[in-house]
């Protein structure tokens, strides 16, 4: 379902006022979730620049290769009134985008832009308004991102439920005698077949592999007894993301420590989720997993913050870590993933999506989070 008109204008003014609040006088976004999130366009960023130039103060223009104009035909781009600023092949577009600045006034001393923008257009810009300061965007637009309307947390509702469907299922490809990346494969159909667009990631930490926190998948060959670590995740429709692990056992787990230890994480877990309210701070939540696991003597072992953002990226603000002290609001949506990690041996990870509400915080993720024993 695209983006209501209404709210991407209300985005567009709202981070006008930010930047104007951060005292950056233009933000500048090549094709990014910033872009989709503020134009409701999923452009890819080519060697060919695509800019959003969005004032502080006055009119966005949208610059793009002229080659790429006819593409923003049935993109909001049109509706929403954004002027387009359109280059070829023998002009310099990051002068254009200094021009479109100096049509508003002057060149700002201070330009905003985007995280993840190609190193060569940043240097290119720098190079075309040398008076002007880079900083980065996302200090601006996090204050928007973080904050998710009643439509996100639905679309993160619907992926939350979605990547549940594929975890009720593993047991059709978590089997004694297969390797991890036959696993993989399966779940990774199964992922778009539940509603995904793809699979972004596919973590199948089997035994010792369970240890690394951000394995992906081998040839190890699955074994009765072995606990394995299923973390998994795709982009629905929407744009937003899925993000969930389980902790299975093929069988009844072989090492004698595996339930107990479990037990610890599993109440770390829950004592995580129940710290989540408006008011608490991120750190207040991480150190609300970290201290059962500590209190074990498994502090060593949880090698992670706890969590992170989630919404047109898999991982965005806010990061639940120590030193985080960001008050959590309602419509802030982020992950609960303590884990336990013994180098060597085995790991174990539980992870759901969680929203925080008017009054507590809502799980998006709902299967059953003891360790499962598939093949038993
Ligand atoms: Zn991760
Ligand atoms: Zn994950
Ligand atoms: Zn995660």
């Amino acid at each position: 379902m695209p983006v209501p008109l209404q709210t991407l204008t209300d985005r567009l003014s709202r981070a006008q006022q930010a930047a104007r609040a951060a005292g950056v006088g233009a933000m500048l976004l090549t094709p990014s979730p910033d872009l989709r999130y503020l134009l409701g366009v999923t452009a890819a960023s080519h060697e060919r620049l695509t800019c959003l130039v969005l004032p502080a103060d006055g009119d966005p223009t949208l610059v793009v290769p002229r080659l790429e104009r006819p593409g923003l035909d049935g993109t909001p781009v049109p509706e929403l009134g954004i002027e387009v600023a359109d280059w070829t092949d023998n002009e310099d577009p990051y002068h254009l985008v200094g021009d479109v600045l100096r049509r508003q006034g002057s060149l700002p001393g201070r330009v905003a832009l985007g995280d993840a923008m190609p190193a060569a257009h940043v240097l290119k810009l720098r190079g075309a308004m040398p008076g002007s300061e880079q900083a980065l965007a996302s200090p601006v637009l996090r204050e928007l991102r973080m904050r998710k309307d009643a439509a996100e947390i639905e679309a993160l509702t619907v992926a939350g439920a979605a990547i549940d469907r594929v975890h009720a299922r593993m047991g059709e490809w978590l089997q004694p005698g297969r390797t991890e990346a036959q696993a993989g494969t399966g779940i990774a159909a199964g992922i778009v077949e539940e509603g995904h667009t793809e699979a972004a990631f596919v973590i199948v930490g089997s035994g010792p592999h369970g240890a690394s926190p951000h394995h992906d998948v081998s040839d190890r060959v699955l074994a009765s007894g072995d606990v394995v670590v299923v973390d998994i995740g795709g982009p629905t429709a929407s744009g937003y993301h899925s993000d969930c692990t389980r902790t299975y056992s093929i069988g009844e787990p072989a090492a004698g420590d595996v339930t107990g230890t479990y037990a610890i994480l599993q109440a770390a877990q829950d004592a995580a989720v129940a710290a989540v309210r408006p008011g608490a701070t991120a750190a207040q939540v991480d150190a609300a997993a970290r201290e059962p696991i500590t209190g074990a003597g498994f502090g060593d072992h949880f090698i992670h913050r706890t969590g992170h953002g989630i919404g047109l990226e898999v991982h965005e603000e806010p990061y639940m870590m120590g030193g985080n002290d960001l008050v959590l609001e309602p419509g802030m949506a982020f992950s609960v993933e303590p884990g336990i990690y013994l180098p060597g041996r085995w790991g174990a990870r539980i992870e759901d999506i969680v929203v925080v509400t008017e009054d507590g915080v809502r799980r998006l993720n709902n299967r059953p989070r003891t360790l499962t024993a598939l093949h038993a």
